[in-house]
């Protein structure tokens, strides 16, 4: 095996394991090794869920699990350029979106620190029936168990932290996959989790084969919740292989947004031309599909073209690359791939749909037929379609025209068609004159149809990590 800059080891009841056997991580950008990292499987996922358990059988109180979540923010604050770094060397991520992701997980830490102190049941108003007379309830809000979390490449600190922060706020201890593209960030996190006191087995990082460490997450009767951030396909089968748990998914989509006559359309073109783009569009809420009404179409792509063209391309290291690689060479030459199915159709290339050097340019189809892939399955690269509709209600039947639901967005100066498009619009969340790439990580994130059945931010995650329990008294 070639030299390699650093080894990582996964954690495991605290300490840092070697398993025998060891992966590499490569560069998306040039193809260099950036790490070797231990590699698991069945074996360490149950030392590691033993582990998770142990721990639980000591609860922490909130005070410590806030005040351990509140030096985690702290750390993630401290070592944010080093944290950048290690996201864009694994993941391909410009600089600039990286560190935009490092100073959104401190949020997510800090929110979940606040979730932990706050966490408590209700009062149940027993004299409100006659069977209830003489009787005090109350419930209390206790953690749901070991919690198995996967995780996709895409967001590999904060969409981890979207996972960890939650369960130990709710008092769950955690065992964490991350993509085997990216464990490196994952693994950053867990030293860091460490460093702020968390003890040992509350946190188990097990990298490796998704089969088998998902196996031992789906069977293991300990682990009582999955949360999984990923694709649908490997998402719902997830969720069919564990009836009895809870499988919280958070999945894909292929994100619609709706430009009417009336919006300011350089706002429009600006705020859309850079959440097409950015991370090569490996966002779960890139910018995908935009509409746009006719009588505005022409003015709409004359101010958007211009600012994809602006666009750099490039070394995802360097401080002023916009648009850098997908993921792996193969996603890129299937993105070319829709690209051709849709040109075949009668599609036309009005931006980018070459390569610059092996880097697919940012690119912008119109004419798409309805049922190209580009219009209707989630592109998760570097391109979106412009299409001109006649009436609202026609571009939120083209919105919705979709398995997905994740988030959509609707550009807009006129209040009352924004909340009748948001009300027609069957997705997660709707944001108005403001990309549907957006978010804000207290808000409550996630999708309907294909893209998912829950909510994330830590207020919500929080919920869905713990069980209630009733108490009655009586007096
Ligand atoms: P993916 O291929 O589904 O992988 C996600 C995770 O699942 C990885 O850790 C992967 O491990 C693991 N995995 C794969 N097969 C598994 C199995 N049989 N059992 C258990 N785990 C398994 O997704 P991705 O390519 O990393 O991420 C891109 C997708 O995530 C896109 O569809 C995107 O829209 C979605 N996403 C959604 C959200 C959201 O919040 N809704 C956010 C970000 C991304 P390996 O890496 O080892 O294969």
């Amino acid at each position: 095996m070639a030299t390699t800059a650093i080894e990582r080891r996964l954690l495991i009841d605290g300490g840092w394991v070697e398993t025998g056997d060891w992966f590499e991580v490569r560069s998306p950008y040039d193809g260099s090794v950036v790490a070797r990292v231990a590699k698991g499987g069945s074996r360490e996922a149950r030392t590691a869920v033993d582990a998770a358990g142990r721990a639980m059988a000591s609860p922490l109180p909130a005070h410590e699990r806030a005040a351990i979540l509140d030096r985690t923010a702290r750390l993630v604050e401290e070592r944010s350029e080093e944290i950048a770094r290690t996201i864009s060397s694994e993941a391909g991520k410009p600089m600039k979106a990286a560190r935009v992701e490092v100073a959104r997980a401190t949020s997510t830490f800090t929110m979940a620190a606040v979730e932990a102190r706050k966490l408590a049941g209700d009062v149940v108003p027993m004299d409100a029936s006659a069977a209830g007379t003489g009787k005090v309830a109350l419930t209390l809000r206790v953690p749901i168990g070991v919690v198995g979390a996967i995780s996709p490449f895409n967001f590999p600190f904060n969409l981890v932290a979207h996972k960890i922060a939650p369960a130990l706020a709710a008092g769950c201890a955690v065992v964490l996959k991350p993509a085997s593209q990216t464990p490196l960030s994952a693994l950053l996190l867990a030293e860091l989790e460490t460093e702020a006191g968390l003890p040992a087995g509350w946190l188990n990082v097990v990298c490796g084969s998704a089969a088998e460490i998902g196996d031992v997450l789906v069977e293991d009767e300990r682990v009582t919740l999955i949360t999984f951030t990923g694709s649908a396909g490997v998402g719902w089968k997830l969720r069919e292989r564990a009836p009895r748990k809870r499988v919280n998914l958070e999945l894909g989509n292929a994100t619609p947004v709706i430009v009417a006559a009336d919006a300011d359309l350089d706002d429009a073109a600006t705020r859309l031309a850079a959440n097409a783009f950015s991370f090569a569009g490996q966002s779960c809420i890139s910018v995908q599909r935009i509409y746009v009404e006719r009588s505005a179409y022409d003015a709409f792509l004359e101010r958007f073209l211009p600012r994809v063209d602006a666009l750099v391309v490039g070394d995802p290291a360097e401080d002023e690359t916009d648009v850098g690689p997908l993921i792996a060479a193969s996603e890129r030459d299937r993105v070319l791939e829709w690209i051709d199915e849709a040109t075949s159709r009668g599609a036309r290339v009005l931006a980018g749909g070459t390569l610059d050097g092996e880097l697919l340019r940012p690119t912008v189809i119109v004419d798409a037929p309805v049922d190209a892939k580009v219009s209707c399955e989630e592109v998760f690269g570097p391109l979106c379609t412009v299409t001109a509709f006649d009436t609202l209600d026609e571009a939120v039947a083209l919105a919705n025209g979709t398995r997905f639901g994740l988030q959509a967005g609707v550009f807009t100066s006129d209040v009352k068609a924004a909340l009748g498009a948001a009300s027609g619009l069957e997705f997660g969340g709707v944001t108005i004159n403001e990309a549907p790439t957006f978010r804000a990580d207290q808000m409550p994130y996630g999708g309907v149809k294909d893209s998912g059945n829950t909510r994330e931010g830590p207020a919500y995650a929080v919920r869905e990590m713990t069980e209630e329990r009733l108490v009655v008294l009586q007096l």
